[in-house]
């Protein structure tokens, strides 16, 4: 375990003022998982900047998916889930999931073992970085339990499979209330229940009367329900229409992605998973294998992950030094990644962070 510096000033947390709850384990501990692909080099950029920051974190460094395989023959070792369990909090890279074969996504495995059940991606537009669309700023909330994400599969006969969507009224109710509760806490106007109830009319429909259930709770903010395929040709011509989206998971996976295409794609979107008991803290986007371990990477995306983090375990300050930095960087566009149309590396586009938080 590598310690920085451990402090607790006793305070309550400070999450309540980006609307999620905070931890209740009263720690600043935070499990630190480099992932898979360019996962290390993306966590070690994001330590860095919070280390910049000023926030006081103490680092609990564990392995998982493919790194946790190889070095001890599982991908989700006990010491990594007795560490999130103790600290409740993580900071995590992405981790490898094969197509098709092999063990289950540990992102889903983690998710639904700590009941992480709402996965939040806010999307904002940076000046900069040039996308159709300037002022983009949507926020995916993303139920995160359960859908065609079960995980339950069988072979009917050869040739014919079965793959089981399950929707229930508690965990629609929650995550229905999570979307109006943070939308009541940081001001939006409205939410939008994306669903295709015309089709699958009970797992839908159920969704849909318990999303209608959670907004008649909250006169103040607009209701509204939009079928996904129109949902996704309407943020492609004019997302600036909406405002909270709510989605079940396989929908919320696949727009969160499109989402993240109008405003730069999956280097600059950050994600959060959180549950009653803790949360953990990632980028939107994979291991991206084509360019992990040449210092190509992005960072941005983890690294505004981590200020949702901080913003969690009561460093608000920080985080917001931390998007400020960010903004500062991306709008001189003197120093971009190449998925950002430049030829910064990594490191040179995390130190271009660092110095614009210390003039900020
Ligand atoms: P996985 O199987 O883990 O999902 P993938 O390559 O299929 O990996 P992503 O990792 O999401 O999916 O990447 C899709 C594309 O986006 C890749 O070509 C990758 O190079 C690029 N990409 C993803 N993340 C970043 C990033 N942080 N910086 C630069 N390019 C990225």
């Amino acid at each position: 375990m590598k310690r920085t510096e451990v402090k607790d000033t006793g305070k309550s947390r400070d999450a309540k003022s980006a609307g999620i709850p905070g931890p209740r384990n009263g720690t600043r501990t935070i499990t630190l998982i480099p992932g898979d692909g360019i996962g290390p080099e993306v966590v070690n950029a994001a330590v860095e900047v919070i280390e910049a920051s000023g926030a006081k974190l103490e680092w609990d460094r564990q392995l998982a998916g493919a790194a946790a395989l190889k070095r001890f023959g599982t991908p989700v070792p006990d010491d990594l889930l007795a560490s999130l369990k103790r600290t409740g909090v993580a900071l995590k890279g992405p981790l490898e999931t094969r197509v098709g074969e092999g063990y289950r996504s540990i992102n889903v495995y983690l998710r639904r073992e700590l009941d992480l059940y709402a996965n939040l991606r806010p999307t904002l537009s940076f000046p900069g970085v040039h996308t159709p669309f300037r002022n983009v700023d949507l926020i995916v909330v993303r139920e995160n339990t359960e859908d065609l994400y079960s995980g339950i599969e069988h072979q009917v006969a050869p040739g014919v499979v079965e793959s089981i969507k399950v929707i229930t009224a508690r965990a629609s109710r929650r995550i229905a209330r999570f979307a109006f509760e943070y939308a009541k806490r940081n001001r939006r106007k409205s939410v939008t229940a994306v669903h295709k109830a015309n089709i699958m009319k009970l797992s839908d429909g159920l969704f849909l009367r318990c999303a209608r259930a959670v907004a008649r709770e909250y006169p103040k903010i607009s209701y509204r329900e939009q079928i996904v395929d129109a949902a996704c040709m309407r943020l492609v011509t004019d997302p600036c229409s909406f405002d909270v989206l709510l989605l079940e998971n396989l929908y919320g996976d696949i727009v969160s992605d499109l989402c993240a295409g109008l405003v730069g794609g999956l280097g600059v979107v950050p994600g959060a998973n959180y549950g009653e008991r803790g949360a953990i803290f990632e980028a939107v986007h994979g291991t991206a294998p084509d360019i992990a371990g040449m210092n190509l990477a992005n960072p941005i995306a983890i690294i505004l992950s981590s200020a949702m983090m901080l913003e969690y375990v009561g460093y608000p300050r920080q985080a917001g030094l931390i998007r400020r930095g960010v903004q500062s960087v991306l709008k001189s566009g003197r120093t971009m990644t190449r998925d950002l149309g430049g030829k910064a590396t990594t490191s040179e586009m995390t130190a271009a962070i660092v110095r614009a938080m210390r003039n900020a």
